[in-house]
């Protein structure tokens, strides 16, 4: 595919386009921060054609799917002419933590989005908006649009009807708005107990989405805000927030995951009851709902995985098998190839999964152009060349070689080595009887020490358990790369190898997917479904030029793949590397 692939099927900018031809959303003011109808009453109209928002909640580290929903939520608005709003969702008071915070404002950074726009920081906390959201409940209660419910929470599940069944009325449902204020506000002084009421919105129990039928707006729970300490003892419900944030911040479009659709309605009646009582202003947002994306071989339930953290299945969030964006950070995966991904999945009502291998080809093709290659030796053993003194004039002699940074990109400059008479080479680059098909090392056969001399294999030696420790072979003259008749001696392989002298050792970690099961449906018990050979860590050697390697520096060890020095682990003392991905798809169609 190339890397100007006409944009994929995605239903919202059909959505977007047509409100905007619609004029859906225009005389829509913007006072440049968020606030109810009277805050944007007299702001000039809004310059962002659209608004959308990305809001986690601050109670884990974003992953894969939520690579999604930023691409998404900061793709569309950039390309409409809008703005995307940083939201934090941060109206459950347990479980969040500035560490989340942080991690995913970094991680946004790092996907390549920003939340500013014409100066303007639209980075925004949910719980910032909790006074408003408390007014809006008294003027719903005031015009008889909600009631506090003294119920059980077991009394509520019964008498809130299924699918087939209609719900009851509570009876608590005919209070007076005076009474209602009256226990509201008892509510927020703490004078209930946790769990003793909760506000809940007059709609119809008979409604056939029960979603409609008096959700709950408001509970009582005792516990210390992140944000806003111990200032509050009820907290909205999620449903009942959600919308209001969204139209505090003046968002046109709010994109959300299926999951939400049955909520809609509800979404509707909220905001459209808090304009006509004067609270929001108009033109309102709508919801839109999409699949979810789903990665082969990977989980993204977040109790999952903390649950492999927890149970130190994994080096930690960011260990370079976890689809969190920490995690892909580390492998080597680019900003770029996660964003090619996101779009080339498209964006539907259906869903479906979409290959992992998916990624690793936007990234080949991201690495492809700018990578500077160097020659790696991932399980080395030596390979003595035997004449080396005969054909160079004296044992201690190197020849010096040397090689583009990259094949397409002279303005790279050359990467330079030394060949002597030992090198290192792959173990499997010889075999003392050569299976059909086998070009490189074997009793006989000639090769090529890329960018160096041909050779000719005379054998190996092997230790007691029959393992090959030293490969022989005697240097074929007057072959040296890039010298006059060099290629007059014919050869089917080609074999990279480092010097034994200049090599760097380094380490060289491997990694396979977490899970074997392409669509993992994984259990309590995580270790049983975990690949346990999911990660190799070998003892290999690196070119000299990788000497200034620095973290997050991304190359391409030719044969093997694209490699990253790791963000954590790597110095130039101790030089470790992470693959990234091979340099082509080895799965079996
Ligand atoms: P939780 O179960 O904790 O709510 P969540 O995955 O919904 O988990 P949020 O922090 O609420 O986490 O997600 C932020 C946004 O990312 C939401 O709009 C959510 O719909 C979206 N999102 C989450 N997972 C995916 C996914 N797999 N594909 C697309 N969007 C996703
Ligand atoms: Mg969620």
């Amino acid at each position: 595919m190339t890397p100007e692939a006409p944009k994929t099927g995605n239903f919202l900018r059909h959505i977007i386009e047509r409100d905007l031809a619609e004029g859906t959303y225009e005389g829509r003011r913007f006072a440049g921060s968020p606030g109810g109808a009277a805050h944007h009453a007299n702001a000039p109209l809004d310059e962002a054609r659209i608004r959308t928002r990305f809001p986690p909640e601050p109670n884990g580290y974003l992953h894969i799917g939520h690579a999604k929903s930023i691409t998404l939520n900061f793709g569309l608005a950039a390309e409409y002419g809008g703005v995307c709003h940083m939201r934090f969702d941060d109206t459950n008071p347990e479980k969040e933590e500035q560490e989340y915070v942080d991690a995913i404002l970094d991680a946004v950074r790092w996907l390549g989005y920003d939340w500013r726009a014409n100066g303007v920081e639209h980075l925004y906390f949910a719980s910032d908006y909790f006074d408003f959201m408390y007014a809006a409940a008294e003027a719903l209660i005031a015009a008889g649009h909600a009631y506090v419910d003294e119920q059980t929470a077991e009394q509520m599940r019964a008498s809130r009807g299924d699918f087939t069944t209609p719900g009851t009325d509570s009876p608590f449902r005919g209070r007076t708005a005076d009474e209602n204020l009256a226990r509201f506000r008892a509510m927020r002084a703490g004078e209930l107990p946790d769990g003793a009421a909760v506000l809940r919105a007059k709609i119809d129990m008979a409604s056939p989405n029960i979603n409609l039928r008096d959700p709950a707006l408001y509970r009582i729970k005792r516990a210390t805000h992140h944000n806003t300490g111990d200032a509050w003892c009820i907290y909205p419900m999620y449903t009942y927030a959600h919308p209001i944030e969204d139209a505090l911040e003046g968002i046109t479009h709010s994109i959300c995951t299926l999951e939400f659709e049955d909520q809609r309605p509800f979404y509707d009646w909220l905001l459209e009851t808090l304009c006509d009582l004067g609270l929001l202003a108009r033109p309102r947002p709508h919801q839109h709902e999409f699949a979810r994306l789903n990665v082969t071989h990977v989980i993204t339930s977040k109790r999952k995985l903390k649950q492999l953290v927890d149970e130190k299945i994994v080096d930690g969030w960011d260990d370079p098998r976890m689809p969190t964006l920490v995690g892909l950070r580390r492998r080597g995966y680019t900003p770029a190839s996660i964003r090619t991904m996101c779009e080339r999945a498209g964006t539907t009502k259906a869903g479906g999964w979409v290959d992992w291998a998916s990624l690793d080809a936007a990234l080949r093709e991201d690495l492809e152009g700018r990578a500077p290659r160097a020659m790696a030796v991932l399980r080395p053993v030596t390979l003595e060349l035997v004449n080396w003194a005969e054909v160079f004039g004296s044992a201690s002699h190197r020849e010096p070689c040397s090689a583009p940074a990259h094949p397409q990109r002279p303005e790279l400059g050359l990467r330079t080595f030394m060949l002597g008479p030992e090198v290192w080479i792959e173990r499997d680059d010889y075999a003392a009887s050569p299976p059909k098909g086998f070009f490189r090392l074997f009793p006989g056969n000639k090769v090529r020490l890329k960018y160096g001399v041909v050779v000719e294999c005379l054998g190996a030696e092997t230790d007691a358990a029959g393992a090959i420790t030293r490969v022989r072979a005697s240097v074929v003259p007057d072959t040296k790369s890039g010298t006059p008749g060099a290629d007059r001696v014919k050869v089917k392989g080609n074999i990279t190898w480092v010097g034994a002298d200049d090599a760097i050792p380094a380490e060289i970690r491997l990694y396979e997917h977490l899970f074997r099961d392409e669509h993992p449906d994984v259990g309590d018990d995580l270790k049983a479904s975990v690949d346990a050979s999911s990660k190799a860590v070998l003892r290999g050697f690196v070119e000299p030029s990788l000497a200034n390697a620095q973290p997050d520096d991304k190359f391409q060890f030719e044969r093997h793949g694209y490699f990253v020095a790791d963000r954590h682990d790597h110095t130039a003392s101790r030089p470790v590397f992470n693959r990234i991905a091979p340099l082509r798809d080895t799965k079996a169609p």
